[in-house]
């Protein structure tokens, strides 16, 4: 990878070789731009920077720390390493970009910022931002996942947000994800939208990606500094993957690191539906408005998806990762369900720390690494904690003994 990186990807138009774009209707097209505009003047400037990361500091509790598993590198081989996102204000890694986002929508003077949500991580950090500001927040969601993500929608209202339903359809994230861009449309003056993840529309993938820069930023450093060296290995999960992006691209420039990227396996691979594997089973197409990796069923509409881990559940995939398993620089595999739960109490019993169902698929792959190659370190960004999970998990699968 060159020097230039980040300076070459996205080029102006947003894309990463043939991934990303922008996909959209007229009237958004105005929108997207003023906004890539608009992030391009202030997020440079020596104000916004300095906010940010005061911000980072005094209320996220950054940096986070890395942390050596002692017990599991023992018992498995290998030198295990956590980036500790968990350790990040409200449980996980999203609150970078929607501090990033807020902080943006507050300097171009707007008042209410609007999302989607699916399982509810990204509307309640999305909610902390808005309180944070002062600025008014829409979360659109999906009826059935009201129903079953409650302690979130509590979450979102206490913080001040309001929680609209999306009524039609299957009433989950897609439909959460069209009511949403509907309400931004009626007064794109006065709102702004804030993406979950390094998906959607360019700028969205580029603005994400660099507010999410500073997880791999601190973990190289802080990696640096414990060992003397660089990690032999980075691991993370990939939904859209937001926390994988923000943690590799500190080491894109490295070769001698190897970069996984970790996605849901689910209860199948054989099965469409079953899964939601979608670098590692799906074709280049287009979806929510950018081009990638995605898996759709015979009329080009996305596929339905299962993990276990609400979070990595999309049938699309950011743009860059895309463009980075075509460069063979990320390689990308998947972990099952059941796999997911196995890693999930065994960090929780080795090393007193619950990781969040998606995050635990990262845990899982690196389990798997340290086994093959015992002499070589292994960084994981943790991306949260598993509080959100707790219920789930015990009354599906139970306590082990
Ligand atoms: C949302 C979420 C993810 C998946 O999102 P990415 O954009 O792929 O990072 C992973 N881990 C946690 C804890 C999440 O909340």
């Amino acid at each position: 990878m060159s020097a230039n990186y980040f300076k070459n990807y996205p080029n102006p138009e947003g894309f990463f070789n043939e991934y990303g774009g922008a996909f959209i209707p007229p009237q958004l097209e105005a929108e997207m731009k003023k906004i890539n505009d608009a992030y391009f003047a202030i997020s440079k400037s020596h104000k916004f920077i300095s906010e940010l990361r005061d911000i980072r500091k005094h209320f996220q509790g950054r940096p986070t720390p890395v942390y050596h598993c002692h017990r599991l590198s023992q018992k498995y081989g290998g030198q295990i390493y956590l980036k500790r996102e968990d350790l990040n204000h409200t449980g996980a890694h999203k609150l970078n970009h929607c501090m990033g986002e807020a902080l943006l929508a507050k300097h171009l003077g707007k008042k209410k910022l609007i999302a989607e949500t699916g399982a509810g991580q990204h509307g309640v950090a999305l909610a902390t931002a808005a309180a944070f500001f002062g600025l008014e927040c829409e979360i659109h969601m999906g009826e059935v996942d009201i129903a079953k993500e409650y302690p979130n929608v509590l979450r979102m209202k206490i913080l001040g947000a309001k929680v609209v339903p999306a009524t039609h359809g299957l009433k989950t994230l897609k439909e959460a994800v069209d009511s949403a861009f509907g309400a931004y449309l009626e007064d794109p003056i006065n709102t702004i939208y804030c993406i979950g993840s390094v998906v959607g529309p360019h700028p969205f993938p580029m603005m994400v990606r660099d507010f999410q820069r500073i997880v791999g930023i601190e973990a190289k450093d802080q990696f640096f500094d414990m060992t003397g060296e660089l990690p032999d290995n980075v691991v993370a999960c990939v939904g859209g993957g937001s926390n994988a992006i923000g943690i590799f691209s500190a080491f894109l420039e490295d070769d001698e690191c190897k970069l996984y990227g970790v996605e849901p396996g689910g209860k199948s691979l054989e099965t469409i539906g079953d899964h939601a594997a979608t670098m590692t089973l799906g074709t280049p197409g287009i979806i929510h408005g950018f081009k990638c990796y995605t898996l759709q069923d015979e009329k080009g509409e996305p596929a339905p998806v299962h993990s276990i881990a609400s979070g990595l559940d999309y049938p699309g995939v950011g743009p860059e990762h895309s463009m980075l398993k075509d460069l063979k620089k990320v390689t990308y595999e998947s972990i099952s369900d059941d796999e997911c739960i196995a890693a999930f109490y065994e960090l929780s019993r080795m090393e007193g720390i619950i990781p969040a169902l998606e995050s635990a698929h990262a845990v899982a792959y690196a389990l798997k690494l340290a086994k093959a190659n015992p002499k070589q370190s292994i960084l994981v960004n943790l991306s949260g904690r598993g509080d959100k999970d707790l219920d789930y998990v015990v009354e599906n699968y139970g306590v082990p003994e």
